[in-house]
């Protein structure tokens, strides 16, 4: 404090003395108490940045007294992520006439505490002409905290809204559902368990950590995670080992230092388990990271649900009616996966394309409906020559499609020369086939094949030709 209102020129204070008032003003016993009751923080500050005065606002807004302040700079006390801004806006107010700062800054209180402040900065004259600057502060923590935790349940809002628009573009919701998660929650993984039924068990379907999935606890067991899925109470354990429940196999195998489980439910009941695990120990479940979770929970019922549903829709979408198969758009997608991995491993891949031969007149004697009937007949018939890892699907019409992976062109034409004859009722059928060469395209290779096949109908029928 400078004593007395030394700030105010010698003249003016004796014409108040007199007066009792400055010329157009108030008493200056006035002014000092409006200062000193001010709930905004006041206080000026020397040519050289440190305070010369504080109003009780001020100090309440530091934690320090008056006298603590006085002589040190603002920048003393002022959180060192914001003094770069401290002192840009010093400078804003030196480098502009009349010019005013304003920034938002925190303070460091002695005990630790740290205060969010407006500030309010622009120039004054010193008592001696010198350039002082007067502050004017008011603490906005709460108003901070409140457009964080607005800034915050907006961004996991958008992150629930941002998984179920990926789910409804057909993404994997269940890696999706994990992998949002673990970023909502800031966790080391997040995993999805499901039960099955053989043997009955709680199982990580899907993991942030695919080194986790297909991890299972016996669906018998009294352990934390079948707890929180039969009653479908979320638990967290900032400290599982300690808990007689939490499994130590389940411990040791996620390396967790805290855990989180969230059952999942919808309509039908509980359907899932998310399992949030952090390997630093993670005292307590800040409010904000619980509501996450339970929220992307909630919503990965939804989405789980809608998922299978997809997936249902998806397979009916790729599966021939009449026969069970796959159909064109189902071969496509199955060769697609088929020739990459194919490309990768460089094994031989053989695919053959076969039409029932005279179909048409078989038809027209026996009728549609007799048709129909040979043609599921061949299309089992021709599964029951495959290996479980072939491909056989209805490309069209009496056209089908085979793919066999890891045969040799010997052993594939051994395998398609018995399906020639497998129709059954005389029937017989042509076909061409062809050695994936490793590079062509889908299109290609089915192009290949097809001409193959008209070469085998133009050779007579009842044959197959390799290309
Ligand atoms: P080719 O030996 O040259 O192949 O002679 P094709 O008679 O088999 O060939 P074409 O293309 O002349 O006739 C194909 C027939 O297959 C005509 C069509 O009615 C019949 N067909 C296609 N889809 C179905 C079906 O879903 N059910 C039945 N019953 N017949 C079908
Ligand atoms: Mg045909
Ligand atoms: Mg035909």
């Amino acid at each position: 404090m400078t004593g007395d209102g030394g700030s105010i020129p010698v003249e003016r204070r004796e014409f108040a003395d007199e007066h009792g008032a400055l010329p157009g003003g108030l008493p200056p016993d006035l002014y000092r108490r409006i200062f000193a009751a001010s709930p905004v923080g006041i206080a000026l500050s020397n040519e050289r940045g440190l305070w010369v005065t504080a109003n009780p606002a001020m100090c309440r807004l530091f934690g320090r007294t008056e006298a603590e302040m006085l002589g040190h700079s603002g920048a003393e006390f002022t959180h060192p992520d914001d003094l770069d801004m401290h002192r840009r806006a010093i400078e804003i107010i030196a480098s502009t006439e009349g010019g005013v700062a304003h920034l938002d800054k925190r303070v460091l209180r002695p005990d630790g505490e740290v205060r969010w402040v407006s500030l309010t900065a622009s120039h004054t004259t010193g008592p001696n002409g010198q350039v002082w600057t007067v502050s004017h502060a008011q603490d906005i923590t709460d108003r901070k905290a409140a457009e964080q935790a607005a800034a915050e349940s907006d961004a996991d809002l958008a992150a629930v809204a941002r998984v179920i628009r990926r789910v409804h573009s057909g993404a994997d919701a269940r890696d999706i559902v994990v992998q949002a998660c673990r970023d909502i929650a800031a966790a080391s993984y997040a995993a999805l368990a499901e039960p099955q039924s053989d043997p009955p068990a709680l199982r990580i379907t899907a993991c942030s950590d695919p080194s986790l999935v297909g991890l299972s606890v016996p669906l018998s067991a009294t352990s934390a995670s079948v707890t929180a899925f039969r009653t479908g109470k979320p638990a967290f354990f900032p400290v599982p080992e300690q808990d007689p429940l939490a499994s130590p196999a389940l411990l040791h195998a996620t390396r967790s230092r805290s855990m989180y489980l969230v059952p999942i439910a919808n309509e039908h009941g509980v359907s899932g388990l998310l399992v949030v695990g952090w390997r630093t120990q993670v005292p307590d479940l800040a409010d904000r990271r619980a509501h996450a979770v339970t929220l992307l929970a909630d919503h990965a019922g939804v989405a789980l649900r809608q998922a299978t549903l997809l997936g249902e829709l998806q397979r009916l979408a790729d599966t021939d009616q009449l026969t069970g198969v796959p159909n064109r758009r189902g071969w496509d997608e199955q060769l697609g996966h088929l020739l990459a991995m194919t490309r990768r491993s460089g094994e031989p891949l053989t695919v053959a394309m076969a039409d029932l031969d005279h179909f048409k007149s078989f038809n027209d004697s026996h009728g549609h409906h007799a048709g129909d009937e040979l043609l599921r007949q061949f299309t089992s018939a021709a599964r029951a020559a495959l290996r479980g890892g072939d491909l056989f699907a209805r490309w069209g019409g009496e056209e089908f499609t085979i793919a066999l992976p890891q045969c040799s062109a010997g052993n594939a034409g051994t395998v398609l020369n018995r399906i020639r004859t497998v129709a059954g009722s005389g029937q017989t059928c042509s076909i061409g086939y062809v050695v994936f060469d490793g590079n062509e395209t889908a299109e290609a290779l089915m192009d290949r094949a097809d001409r193959a096949l008209y070469a085998a109908k133009r050779a007579g029928r009842n044959t197959i030709i390799m290309a």
